[in-house]
């Protein structure tokens, strides 16, 4: 038997509760109606996922968190007057049903009207009235109403529907035009001629098709009051207003830009993609200035440690080592072997070199657990130099993981089916003996002490996270953004009080996953957060975006790289309300303008594409609801971005030393 109740109760609380909807009788009513009864047959078990589902006739039942959502900001309880505009399943009819309310619910389509009717009945509820017919001229017979709930999208709010609310009734209706995407509205009436507007954030629903709503071919009916337009600026006039124009990228003043962040202690810069040539160009540039003019002292990037450990000891002039995987072979490789990485990397190099002070030298490192067998050779090189015999124990300790270096994915399954013992003990202890003889080993070279350490601990770590991937859900993510942020703070306390840090890595490591569905209903953190909670206001969270273009990405995990077009953003989108503000680029500082923030605190779709972008299912593979100005402390806009560039083993450079980390 399948538990019912138990996915409605884990609906309200995860779907809805952690989506701040607080009203009683919406949550005690979602978790009274049998949603399974309203889906289409067949589609039962889909019941309770978080989205929209189909019912025929290409119409859909509403997202739990959306039928919730209206409900209670039409403020329904129980006896009142209630009209639906949109019927559809019923389900919507019987949540406000079930609070008490008397219901009208309006349906255009005779099949789904006699459906939703016998849906109602199956589920026990009374107190529902399904008619047929056109509801954007509401139900006169009826009216006035206390609440008026339109699950479909209008081009405006329909006269007839505002002169059937009460005096002091509500309505809840989603409107906007093809272009400009939909927005839910709440009208409330509060007088014979008067009725307040306010915008509750961008949606998706079907559309309303009526005499004051859309015709058939999708043109407005009826011309009516487009709201919005009557109350001053648009929101994208808002952001053109509140943006910063920014320089070309290379033009000395971009980075002064950044000055605001000059006393901050971290500095975070995301990028909406893993493969866009605009956002490692500016986060350079940002560095190089930072770097130059405010003593910031570490760069710390979304890759593997010892991988760009090599490259510190590039960047640093430390003695180059022989042996190992050329750094940054592991896929996605043009995340960090690309020309804007490359250039930025000499960069460094010569700054460094005017720095005479070894330990005043700005680092590059790696934040990243993915490359388990190299942190590995690393700690043995490392013991092999300075303590042979603690060297051997630990051979002996990593040799359990040695089946699974070179896969290490395989290494959850195998233990998961309990056809092996993890390592979990092993690599624990390593960690433990090499912390312990930590004043030893320092004395005799601290930063190589901090690097063997650091891979150490990154084994603790990856184990882990190999070994959790299996059970899917937040904690493998947890617990690589969790080992990211620590590695964050043992770099910091490694430099000491004049520690200033940079980070490059996506956006979704780097906005604050309490602002977005990732947090809210997914249970993940992400650096962003971690950083805020830690350093507070003394960390600066910086987001970066694009309106269209091309990407390097694969189509599949280890596929080959490829250079994509990026789709135009959806218009329900944070990305096409920048591109509709008109700069080509520019930085919105989200703390400028109180009313702006506001109002792009509502919740909207934001594009993440990764070191995967697949185009043919967009929305559902890269969009995710968040609100941007929680999110981030700024956004930094490029409209149209061009892929990085890949290096290539024709970017061997006969000057460069062998272990040189591109010249592989
Ligand atoms: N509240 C519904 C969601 C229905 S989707 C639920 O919980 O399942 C929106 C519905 O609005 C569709 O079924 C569509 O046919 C209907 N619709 C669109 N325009 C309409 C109109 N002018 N009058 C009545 N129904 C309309």
């Amino acid at each position: 038997m399948i538990d019912r109740a138990s996915e409605r109760d884990a609906m309200v609380e995860r779907q809805l509760m952690r989506r701040k909807i607080t009203d009683r009788r919406v949550l005690d009513a979602m978790r009274a109606v049998p949603r399974e009864v309203f889906v289409a047959p067949g589609m039962e078990e889909f019941a309770y996922e978080d989205g929209p589902l189909p019912i025929g006739h290409g119409q859909t039942i509403s997202q739990p968190y959306i039928v919730a959502l209206m409900i209670e900001a039409a403020a329904v309880r129980h006896r009142d007057a209630v009209l639906e505009i949109g019927a559809g399943s019923g389900y919507a009819a019987a949540v406000m049903a079930q609070i008490g309310a008397t219901v009208i619910a309006i349906e255009r389509h005779e099949p789904l009207a006699k459906e939703a009717r016998d849906k109602i009945a199956r589920a026990g509820i009374s107190n529902v009235d399904i008619q047929i017919g056109d509801g954007t001229l509401g139900w006169p017979d009826a009216a006035p109403f206390d609440a008026i709930v339109v699950a479909a999208g209008g081009p405006s709010v329909p006269e007839a529907l505002k002169a059937q609310l009460k005096v002091g009734g509500r309505m809840v209706i989603p409107v906007g035009g093809s272009g400009t995407g939909q927005s839910l509205l709440k009208i409330t009436r509060t007088g014979d001629d008067t009725w307040d507007e306010q915008e509750l954030g961008a949606v998706r629903f079907v559309p309303l098709v009526g005499a004051q709503g859309w015709a058939q071919d999708g043109r407005q009916s009826a011309s009516n009051h487009v709201p919005g337009q009557s109350s001053g600026k648009s929101l994208p006039q808002m952001v053109a207003e509140v943006a910063e124009p920014l320089p070309d990228i290379d033009d000395p003043s971009f980075g002064q830009f950044f000055d605001r962040y000059a006393d901050k202690q971290v500095v975070l810069l995301g990028e909406a993609s893993h493969g866009t040539s605009e956002f490692y160009r500016a986060r350079a540039a940002i560095t190089r200035h930072l770097v130059e003019h405010h003593g910031f002292n570490i760069v710390a990037v979304e890759a593997d440690w010892p991988d760009a450990a090599a490259v510190n000891r590039y960047v640093t002039h430390q003695p180059v080592r022989d042996g190992g995987d050329p750094p940054f072979s592991r896929f996605p490789t043009w995340m960090w072997r690309n020309a804007v990485v490359e250039g930025f990397v000499e960069w460094l190099r010569s700054h460094n070199a005017q720095v005479s002070d070894p330990d005043a030298r700005a680092g590059f490192y790696g934040l990243d657990i993915y490359n388990m067998s190299g942190s590995i050779a690393a700690v043995l090189a490392y013991l092999d130099e300075v303590d042979p015999e603690a060297a051997r124990i630990a051979r002996e300790r990593y040799s359990c993981l040695t089946p699974w270096q070179s896969d290490p994915a395989t290494y959850g399954r195998a233990v998961l089916s309990q056809s092996y013992h993890d390592c979990e003990p092993q690599v624990v202890e390593q960690l433990r003996t090499l912390l312990e003889r930590q004043l030893a080993y320092e004395a005799k070279d601290g930063s190589r002490f901090l690097d063997a350490a650091q891979n150490a601990r990154l084994v603790r770590s990856a184990e882990q996270y190999y070994r959790v991937m299996y059970y899917g859900g937040a904690e493998s993510w947890n617990l690589r953004d969790t080992h990211m942020f620590e590695t964050l703070e043992h770099l910091l306390e490694a430099r000491g009080p004049d520690a200033k840090a940079l980070v490059w890595a996506h956006n979704s490591h780097i906005g604050d996953a309490r602002a977005t569905e990732m947090g809210a209903v997914r249970d993940q953190l992400n650096i962003g957060q971690l950083a805020r909670e830690r350093f507070g206001d003394a960390a600066a969270l910086i987001g970066f975006g694009t309106h269209s273009g091309t990407v390097a990405a694969a189509t599949d995990w280890n596929g080959e790289m490829e250079i994509k077009r990026v789709r135009p953003s959806r218009e329900d989108s944070y990305e096409r309300l920048c591109h509709d503000a008109g700069h080509p680029q520019f930085l919105l500082d989200l703390h400028a303008d109180p009313a702006l923030r506001k109002r792009l605190e509502v919740q909207r779709l934001e594009r993440f594409i990764g070191v995967i972008y697949r185009p043919e299912t967009e929305l559902q593979s890269h969009y995710a609801e968040a609100s941007l100005p929680r999110q981030f402390d700024a956004f930094v806009w490029f409209d149209e971005t061009q892929a990085v560039t890949p290096l290539g083993p024709e970017h061997r450079r006969a000057s460069m030393p062998e272990t040189y980390p591109f010249g592989v």
